[in-house]
């Protein structure tokens, strides 16, 4: 925390980013708030998170930031559309949660307690898979030509895989993002 305090006070460092998880015995939250939130380039300083949940201009989490940034530039109408979010971590399903409200879209969020789980994604005109678990969103869950936006990275026999079942889901999505070389390269961006 010393340290973050003299990167906050040293004006040739413009943005501060600690790579979580941290190992124990550090407290992660106590040193995120050490950030001074005008470096605090990651937007978890509650500061930050205040300021988007207000919908106003901050340092936003990259990778739901970067998802809202594909769906622009791909056409894709966010306002008066269903997004459904599959996760609700502070790192990506609770902010892209905000930003897509923010955005004017209506949002569904769901989790592991969530019921029904297909119905209401097979609602959904914009999906956003965050949960960490290897192709779990199945084929028959997307509505023919909606957008699919896969956040996850697993693992799997040496190899990474998508939270969506790519190979089912491509061809009934409009649009979907590959894993790896979708979400992960704006995120790195
Ligand atoms: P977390 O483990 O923090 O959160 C997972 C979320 O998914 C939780 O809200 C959990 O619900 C929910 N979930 C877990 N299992 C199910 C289930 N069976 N059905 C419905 N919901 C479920 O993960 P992160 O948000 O940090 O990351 C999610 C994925 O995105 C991971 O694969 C991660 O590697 C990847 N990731 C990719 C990035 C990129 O740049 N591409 C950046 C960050 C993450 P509950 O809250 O009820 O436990």
């Amino acid at each position: 925390i010393g340290f973050l305090r003299e990167l906050n006070a040293d004006p040739t460092v413009h943005g501060i980013l600690v790579q979580l998880p941290l190992p124990k015995p550090l407290d992660a939250r106590a040193v995120i708030e050490a950030i001074d939130p005008a470096k605090d380039v990651d937007g978890f300083h509650y500061h930050n998170v205040g300021a988007l949940v207000v919908g106003d201009p901050a340092f936003y989490p990259c990778t739901p930031w970067g998802v809202m940034k594909m769906l622009e530039h791909e056409g894709i109408a966010v306002e008066g559309a269903h997004a459904v979010i599959v996760g609700r971590s502070t790192i990506v399903g609770k902010p892209m949660a905000l930003m897509l409200i923010n955005a004017g879209a209506t949002v569904t969020v769901c989790h592991s307690k969530t019921r029904d789980l297909p119905e209401v994604v097979r609602r959904a005109d914009i999906v956003v898979a965050a949960l960490g678990k290897p192709r779990f969103v199945q084929g028959d869950w997307i509505r023919e030509g909606a957008a699919v936006i896969d956040v996850g990275v697993n693992r799997v026999d040496g190899k990474i895989v998508g939270d969506v079942d790519f190979e089912q889901a491509n061809g009934r999505a409009g649009v979907l993002t590959p894993v790896p070389g979708g979400v992960g390269l704006l995120t790195v961006a």
